[in-house]
């Protein structure tokens, strides 16, 4: 039977260790400032902010809310774009999707500069982790200590989507060794499942990508050692697909009719065969806020190291 990844009790030391540094930031006199776009009234974005704003007046983050209707035009989005990212108090920018479908989500995300692209999912972010030039964030806790090593030029860095990210925290959380070991990924988004290979290829890991078109879903999960799926298909993963002792991360949210959440894991089944597996709600959803908490306060330390002389020394 597998232990249980307990993902409340990693966010709630994250957010502790990010509340402690914002301290330490508005004692020097500097505010950590948030912004963030919900468009319209999708209830999943509008309990995923809500949340978020909570979270950020535990850490001491200050939330700056914009909130527009359905109808709002793409030059009304960019314009508040354009005025957060010179917006010396917001240091980061995170945009609630979907956007209407009318409008060109890659062209927002696209305009947020990198330096405030906190959920990592703009072309310059996307292409600096998959040149591996963000990619070093996943193996040091300590930004300081990676700024201050000369050979990683804070200019370069850009932040990784939250998602993954926590992820990956989670796993190394549980000392779950991914170098060398096979990585089953299921899903391909941009949000998820992109990057997370990339990290997973970062740390190291052999990868294999499935999706929907993937033949014979089985075959490639049964040879996992550690299998992460982020679908939002209900009962997808199987016990029958899993061999004993995989680590199996489930990234999917579903909601029931009985207003229950689910994963894409059969829990079930898949715990009976599993060493190690998170459940859905209270594993991989906790650590997501936590890491845009984190990435936040990042953007902002970074902003002070960058004006400050020493960088230059
Ligand atoms: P998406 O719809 O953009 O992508 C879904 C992916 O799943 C696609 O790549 C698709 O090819 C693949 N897929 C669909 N059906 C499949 C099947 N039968 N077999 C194999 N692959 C299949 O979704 P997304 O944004 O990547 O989110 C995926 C899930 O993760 C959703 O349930 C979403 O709610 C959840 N999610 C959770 C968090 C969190 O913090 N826990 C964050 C983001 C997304």
């Amino acid at each position: 039977m597998a232990d249980i990844i307990d993902g409340k009790k990693l966010a709630e030391e994250i957010k502790a260790a990010v509340k402690k540094e914002v301290e330490v930031l508005n004692k020097l006199g500097i505010d950590v400032g948030l912004a963030l776009i919900l468009v319209g009234d999708n209830p999943a974005s509008k309990q995923y902010f809500l949340a978020t704003l909570k979270a950020c007046k535990k850490v001491g983050i200050t939330a700056y809310e914009y909130k527009l209707p359905e109808a709002v035009t793409v030059n009304e989005i960019l314009n508040i774009i354009h005025a957060v990212n010179i917006d010396e108090r917001m240091n980061g920018l995170l945009i609630l999707f979907p956007l209407p479908r009318r409008i060109n989500a890659r062209r927002v995300v696209n305009s947020i500069v990198p330096e405030k692209d906190i959920d990592g999912l703009g072309a310059i972010s996307v292409g600096r982790l998959a040149a591996d030039e963000s990619t070093f964030q996943l193996f040091k806790d300590n930004y300081y200590e990676i700024l201050h090593e000369r050979r990683f030029m804070p200019s370069i860095s850009s932040f990784m989507p939250c998602t993954p990210l926590g992820v990956i925290r989670l796993l190394e959380y549980y000392g779950v060794e991914l170098k060398g070991r096979h990585a089953v990924v299921i899903g391909k988004s941009l949000a998820v499942g992109k990057p997370l290979s990339l990290m997973l290829l970062a740390k190291e890991a052999t990868v294999t990508v499935c999706h929907s078109e993937t033949k014979d879903l089985a075959g490639f999960t049964r040879q996992a050692d550690i299998i992460c799926t982020a679908t939002g298909v209900k009962g997808l993963i199987k016990g029958d697909m899993v061999k004993e002792g995989a680590v199996v991360v489930d990234v999917g949210i579903n909601v029931l009719d009985d207003g229950r959440i689910v994963g894409d894991v059969d829990f079930g089944s898949v715990a009976e065969k599993a060493s190690l597996i998170t459940p859905v709600p209270g594993g991989v959803g906790p650590v997501t806020i936590a890491m845009l908490l984190e990435n936040t306060l990042r953007s902002a330390q970074r902003n002070e190291l960058l004006k400050s002389p020493l960088m230059m020394a």
